[in-house]
């Protein structure tokens, strides 16, 4: 008997370490691009054209399979970490986490137990612990790194149902959440999935959402409401609510207070918006994506829980080949949310911080904050364009005046075309405008001033 893998693609031989080096070789120089080439969609005949059957009985062979990615497939997808990415929300991972994730990949860690990935799980947990900090919960608070803002959602308000549902005696008609008109979709889908109801709360007209306006919804509601969600930094223009106002009401009424930072909370890091955020220590769970505006890869979000013995009521899974996990005692990532298996998605964050330290987080994020001050000032000194709002943390919306969709979609095309910047149109009640999110270091005051002189009429 041979110890040689039977199965020829897992048997090392000079074509797989050959290969290693050439992958490696991508990777880095992907990394060394300075600025890295935005990048084109492509449509699909386009690409099954120049990208035909990769996929078949024999494989292409690693080399063949390179080329096509390199040639064909990756040009055809936007470097959302290239400075003048500034549409949605951009990424712009610090060096030392892109490097770690690669650390992780090659690592098969697996993150949702502590018997499997203790020392990987333990440096997740310091993160979750310095992020709990900065918000100003308590110690003993402690959550999970899951997938993004929308799992995060959705497991934070399954446990807060949960937690009502063993509180109060008899259910009620429906459950409900509030939240604020201006919150992220994520939580009507999540509303959807957990088959709840949303009662709107209205913001005043710069769009945040007060105490009052909870009280309000609160008495529209009736009986059921088992969750508030404040939002802090809206998607679209980095509003922060009034958080210390309505976690005062969730308080009064003895309800779950989720705090959805998915964006923003980073701010918090900023000592120029960090009053802001103030009341976010009242949160019964908060989230923050660290691949928005915590410069790490995609895909990460911290949840974090005041308490997190009620998470874990809600979401452990039961199982016997897992009775053996769970009945250890120890603690086990997959219990925090609604997920089992998971990568250790927030290991790149965690060497990055180590590496640099938290106070490079709070100047890169001052810094975003800086740029976004300083191009709104110069929105606010041109005739032709006007501010949608005052930008609060690094979301700047504003209009051309007298444009249209049509204006704006010829303009952001050749903007993309030009390999320039990828700002698309957006609107706002029912007006088109753009917006510039920065959330990049690399995103310049003389990038952005390059960009609004391309906004010509012709
Ligand atoms: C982006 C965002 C989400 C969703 O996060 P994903 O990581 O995209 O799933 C939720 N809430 C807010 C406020 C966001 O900005």
């Amino acid at each position: 008997m041979s110890n040689k893998p039977r199965a020829a693609m897992h048997a090392s031989s000079p074509d797989t370490a050959r290969l290693r080096e050439k992958v490696l070789d991508y990777a880095r120089e992907r990394m060394e691009f300075d600025p890295v080439p935005l990048d084109t969609p492509q449509t699909e005949t386009y690409l099954r054209e120049h990208a035909p059957n990769t996929v078949n009985s024999k494989g292409l062979g690693g080399d063949e399979a390179l080329r096509v990615f390199a040639e064909v497939l990756a040009p055809a997808c936007l470097s959302t970490d290239h400075p003048g990415y500034l549409s949605f929300i951009p990424t712009a991972p610090t060096e030392a986490s892109t490097l770690f994730d690669l650390v992780v990949s090659a690592s098969s860690i697996y993150g949702g137990s502590w018997l499997e990935g203790s020392g990987a799980v333990f440096a997740e947990n310091e993160v979750l612990a310095w992020l709990a900090r900065e918000a100003g919960l308590p110690e003993t608070s402690g959550g999970v790194f899951v997938q993004g803002g929308t799992l995060g959602n959705l497991s934070a308000l399954v446990a807060a149902r949960h937690t009502a549902m063993t509180l109060r005696n008899g259910r009620p008609e429906r459950w409900k959440v509030i939240c604020s008109a201006e919150a992220h979709s994520s939580i009507k889908a999540a509303a959807r999935v957990m088959d709840i109801d949303v009662v709107l709360a209205s913001p005043d007209a710069n769009g945040r959402l007060h105490g009052q306006a909870v009280r309000d919804a609160l008495k529209t509601a009736g009986d059921g409401v088992f969750a508030i969600v404040a939002t802090a930094g809206t998607t679209n223009f980095g509003i922060v609510d009034k958080l210390r106002e309505i976690g005062e009401v969730a308080r009064e009424h003895k309800i779950w207070y989720h705090v959805d930072g998915a964006y923003g909370l980073a701010g918090l890091l900023a000592p120029a918006t960090r009053e802001l955020f103030d009341g976010t220590e009242l949160a019964d769970s908060f989230i923050v994506d660290p691949h928005k505006w915590l410069f790490a890869p995609f895909d990460a979000c911290a949840l974090v829980y005041r308490n997190p013995e009620l998470a874990k009521a809600a979401h452990t899974q039961h199982g016997e080949y897992l009775d053996t996990l769970t009945d250890g005692g120890a603690f086990n990532p997959s219990d925090y949310a609604y997920n089992l298996t998971r990568r250790v998605r927030g290991l790149p964050l965690w060497f990055s911080l180590a590496t640099h330290g938290t106070s490079a987080y709070s100047d890169a994020v001052s810094q975003n904050i800086e740029t976004a001050n300083a191009i709104a000032q110069v929105i606010r000194e041109r005739d032709d364009l006007e501010l949608v709002r005052e930008p609060e943390l690094s979301v700047v919306v504003f209009k051309k005046k007298g444009w249209t969709l049509v204006d704006y979609d010829r303009w952001s095309s050749k903007l993309l075309e030009s390999g320039v910047g990828f700002v698309v149109p957006s609107s706002h009640k029912g007006e088109p405008n753009t917006r510039f999110a920065i959330v990049n270091p690399r995103t310049t005051l003389k990038l952005l001033v390059k960009i609004l002189d391309t906004m010509k009429d012709d």
